[in-house]
C-alpha cells in the first residue's frame, strides 16, 4: 500500500514538473529591461526557463571564444549586423534550419548561411533642424557631401559600428572610390568634431551648431520624448528609384544559436518565438525599433514618423566590408 502511494506520488511529480529539465542560456548585448519581459512571457507560456547574462557585444563574444566547447550559452543576442557577422565569422554560431524564421524574417535581414536572423529593424536616417532646413533641401545620404552643406553637418564618431556599417553598405552600392569621395565630402562639411553618440549629434543640431545629422531613429524617439519642443524632424533619404540600393539604410538586432550550444533545439525555438507575431511588438516597441516580421505593424509612436522604403542590400555586408569601411573612413579623415 505504502509502495503504491509512493509510486503514485512520483508519477504525479513527473507529470507536473517535466519542464524543469529544459533551460536555455542567452548571452545578450541587449539590456535586461528590453529582454526580461519577453523571456518572462516565454517561460510562462512554455515552461522553459531562460537564464541570461547581459554585457557589451565585444566582451560577450570574447567570452564565447574563451569558453569554447565549455560555454553554457545557447543563444547570442546582439545589435548590428556588423557584430552578428563578426560572431559568425569567428565560428561562434551554427546554422539553423527553420522554415519559421525563413518565413518571418525578410531575406535581406538575415545571414544567407542561416547562422543569424534579424529580430528588430533599426533605421539610420537624417534628422534636421526644422528652423534651418526645409525637407525639400534634403534628398539622400550622398548629397550631404555636396559643398552646399559646408559647415552644416554633424556626425557621430567613426569608432562606433553604426556609421561603419552605413559606410560598408555604401561601398556595396557605389564601389569603394565613390564611397570614399562621399565620406570625404561629409568630413569637409562637418561643423565640428564628431560626437560620441547619436543623441549628442542631434542636440548639436537642435542647438543650431549644425543643421543635419545621421542617427538611428530610436535615439530621436528617446530625445523627443524627453523634450518634445526641440526643432528636430526625421527625413527619410534615398526614397527615389526602384533598385535594391534605393531606400533608407537599415540594420538589425538579431540572434543566433551558439556553435557549442547544449540545447540547440531549445535555442532555435526561442529565436523562432522571438520572430513571431506574439513577440515581435514587445521585442521592437520597447526600444522604439521596427518589427522585422513584415506581418507585424510598428508601434503607434514609431509609425507616426511615417513609412519609408528600406534599402534591400543584405545587411551582412555591414560585417563583410567592415574592415574596408574602417580603413576608408580613416583615409577620409573621419575620426
Ligand atoms: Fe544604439
Amino acid at each position: 500500500m505504502k509502495l503504491i502511494r509512493l509510486m503514485t506520488t512520483l508519477a504525479l511529480a513527473a507529470a507536473v514538473l517535466p519542464a524543469l529539465a529544459e533551460e536555455v542560456v542567452v548571452y545578450s548585448a541587449r539590456n535586461e529591461q528590453l529582454i526580461k519581459p519577453l523571456f518572462d512571457i516565454y517561460t510562462r507560456d512554455t515552461g522553459v526557463q531562460i537564464k541570461f547574462i547581459t554585457g557589451g557585444e565585444g566582451p560577450l563574444m570574447e567570452r564565447l571564444k574563451a569558453e569554447g566547447s565549455n560555454t553554457p550559452a545557447d543563444v547570442l543576442l546582439t545589435v548590428d549586423a556588423g557584430n552578428l557577422w563578426q560572431a559568425s565569422n569567428a565560428g561562434l554560431l551554427r546554422p539553423m534550419s527553420s522554415a519559421t524564421l525563413q518565413a518571418n524574417v525578410p531575406a535581406h535581414l538575415r545571414d544567407p548561411g542561416n547562422e543569424w536572423f534579424g529580430l528588430s529593424v533599426r533605421a539610420r536616417t537624417l534628422v534636421y533642424n526644422t528652423t534651418k532646413v526645409k525637407p525639400g533641401e534634403l534628398s539622400n545620404y550622398e548629397a550631404l557631401a555636396d559643398p552646399a552643406w559646408k559647415g552644416r553637418l554633424c556626425l557621430r564618431t567613426a569608432k562606433k559600428v553604426y556609421n561603419q556599417s552605413l559606410v560598408a553598405m555604401m561601398i556595396t552600392e557605389h564601389g569603394e572610390a565613390r564611397a570614399e569621395s562621399i565620406v570625404k565630402g561629409w568630413v569637409a562639411n562637418l561643423a565640428t568634431a564628431p560626437f560620441a553618440d547619436d543623441t549628442k549629434a542631434m542636440e548639436a543640431v537642435a542647438n543650431r551648431q549644425c543643421d543635419v545629422t545621421l542617427v538611428n531613429t530610436y535615439y530621436y524617439g528617446r530625445l523627443m520624448a524627453k523634450n518634445p519642443t526641440l526643432p528636430l524632424a526625421i527625413f527619410w533619404p534615398n526614397q527615389i528609384g526602384t533598385t535594391r540600393e534605393a531606400g533608407v539604410h537599415v540594420n538589425v538586432s538579431g540572434a543566433g544559436v551558439t556553435r557549442h550550444a547544449k540545447n540547440p533545439a531549445g535555442a532555435q525555438k526561442l529565436i523562432e518565438w522571438l520572430s513571431s507575431d506574439k513577440a515581435q511588438n514587445l521585442f521592437a516597441d520597447n526600444n522604439q525599433e521596427y518589427p522585422v516580421n513584415p506581418k507585424v505593424a510598428p508601434a503607434a509612436d514609431v509609425a507616426a514618423w511615417g513609412s519609408f522604403k528600406q534599402n534591400l542590400i543584405n545587411v551582412k555586408e555591414a560585417g563583410s566590408l567592415q574592415a574596408q569601411a574602417v580603413k576608408l573612413m580613416d583615409r577620409a579623415g573621419y575620426k
